[in-house]
C-alpha cells in the first residue's frame, strides 16, 4: 500500500524527471522510463506490491474519444496488475500515448509503431531496475469490443466471423452445445495485429462492458423473469471466484443462453409460460463471449493470482475524461493558446 504522500512524491517525480515527446498528433511517454520510476515505489514500503522473483503483469488499455471541440482522440495507458483492487482507481492507471485521431486501424497503427520496438524488448528481456534487480514482464490487453478489434486486426462483431478468440461464424453462435476453444480467427483477421506483444489468450474482455450489456433492460427484465442473477461479477473477491464458482458459472450462462432463444417455456397460453422473446438470430457475440470464453479467461487468470474483475476500463474511461480535460488546456492540439508537455 502506498501512502498518500508517497503517491504524490510518484507523481512529483514522473512530472519533474520524464520528459513527455509530442510527434505529429500525440503525446508519448517511454514506458521503461516509467518503470523505472514506479518500480522503487512499487517494491518499497511496508506492504510492497511486487518482490524479487515476481513478474510485473502489466496490463495496456485503450479508450477512443470525442473529447468536445469536434476532437477525437484515442488514449493508450498501462497499470500493473500486481497491484490487485488498486487499478481500479483512475490514478492508478498511467497514459503512455494521447493521440488525436479517430478511433481506427490507421490511426493505432501509427501507435503501434511508435511503442514496437520498445515493447518487444520489454517482453523479451524484461527490465532491469536501479538496484540491479531483474523484472520479466507479461502484457495483457484490455478495452471494448471496438478498440479491441481494431487493435487485433479483426473484423467488427456484425461479420460472419466475429469473435476476438475462434471462428465461430454468426450462425452456429446460438449453439450452446458447440465448443469453442481460443485458437484464433484467422477468417476473421484483416489486418496484423497493432501490439504484437500481447498473446491472444492474453486479451481480456473488460469487465465493465459485460456488465453494461448485461443491465440492459430487456435483458434484465427476462434474467429475472428466469430468476437467473449475475451476483457472481459483482460479489467476486479480490482473490477471484474458486474454480468451482466459475466452471458452475460457465455451465450457467450457457444454459441461460439455451433459455434464451428458447420459443417459450412450458405450456403455451398456461398461467405459468414465459414466452420467448427471443430468437436464434439474436444471440449476440456478447453472449458467445460470455459463455465460450470468459469462463477460459477466468480459469487462466486465476491460475496468475489475478482476477477478472481488475480488467474493467471504467478507471481509464474516468482518466481519458480527467486527462483529455488537462491536455486540451495545455498544448495547441486542441486549439489551446499555450503550449506546454502534456503530463499526468
Ligand atoms: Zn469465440
Amino acid at each position: 500500500m502506498i501512502s498518500h504522500e508517497g503517491r504524490y512524491q510518484t507523481q512529483y517525480v514522473i512530472y519533474t524527471e520524464i520528459n513527455n515527446y509530442e510527434v505529429g498528433n500525440g503525446a508519448y511517454r517511454s514506458l521503461s522510463i516509467l518503470l523505472k520510476v514506479l518500480i522503487p515505489v512499487w517494491k518499497g514500503g511496508k506492504n510492497p506490491v511486487i518482490i524479487s522473483g515476481d513478474t510485473l503483469y502489466i496490463k495496456l488499455g485503450g479508450d477512443g474519444r470525442n473529447g468536445g471541440r469536434k476532437q477525437n482522440h484515442v488514449m493508450i495507458t498501462f497499470c500493473l496488475l500486481n497491484e490487485k483492487d488498486n487499478v481500479l482507481k483512475p490514478d492508478h492507471q498511467y497514459s503512455i500515448c494521447l493521440y488525436i485521431g479517430k478511433e481506427k486501424y490507421e490511426t493505432l497503427d501509427k501507435v503501434g509503431k511508435i511503442f514496437a520496438v520498445q515493447l518487444a524488448d520489454l517482453k523479451e528481456s524484461g527490465i532491469i531496475d536501479g538496484d540491479g534487480v531483474h523484472w520479466p514482464i507479461k502484457f495483457y490487453f484490455s478495452g471494448d469490443w471496438k478498440f479491441t478489434y481494431i487493435i487485433m486486426g479483426l473484423n467488427a462483431p456484425n461479420s460472419e466471423y466475429f469473435c476476438l478468440f475462434c471462428e465461430c461464424d454468426a450462425k452456429s453462435r446460438h449453439n450452446m452445445d458447440l465448443s469453442w476453444p481460443p485458437t484464433g480467427n484467422i477468417r476473421g483477421k484483416k489486418r496484423v495485429s497493432l501490439f504484437p506483444v500481447v498473446d491472444l489468450h492474453s486479451y481480456i474482455p473488460d469487465e465493465l462492458h459485460i456488465l453494461l450489456w448485461i443491465s440492459d433492460r430487456k435483458l434484465k427484465k427476462k434474467m429475472n423473469d428466469l430468476n437467473i442473477h449475475f451476483e457472481f461479477y459483482r460479489g467476486g473477491s479480490a482473490r477471484g471466484n474458486s474454480e468451482e464458482e466459475i466452471s458452475k458459472f460457465e455451465e450457467d450462462v450457457k444454459n441461460w443462453v439455451r433459455t434464451f432463444c428458447w420459443p417459450t417455456i412450458g405450456q403455451m397460453n398456461s398461467a405459468t409460460s414465459i414466452p420467448g422473446l427471443y430468437r436464434k438470430e439474436d444471440v449476440t457475440p456478447y453472449m458467445h463471449m460470455l459463455t465460450m470464453h470468459v469462463p477460459y479467461c477466468m480459469h487462466q487468470l486465476k491460475e496468475k493470482g489475478l482476477s477478472l474483475r481488475l480488467f474493467s476500463t471504467s478507471s481509464i474511461e474516468k482518466k481519458n475524461h480527467n486527462q483529455v480535460k488537462l491536455f486540451f488546456r495545455g498544448t495547441t492540439m486542441g486549439g489551446g493558446k499555450k503550449k506546454t508537455s502534456c503530463c499526468l
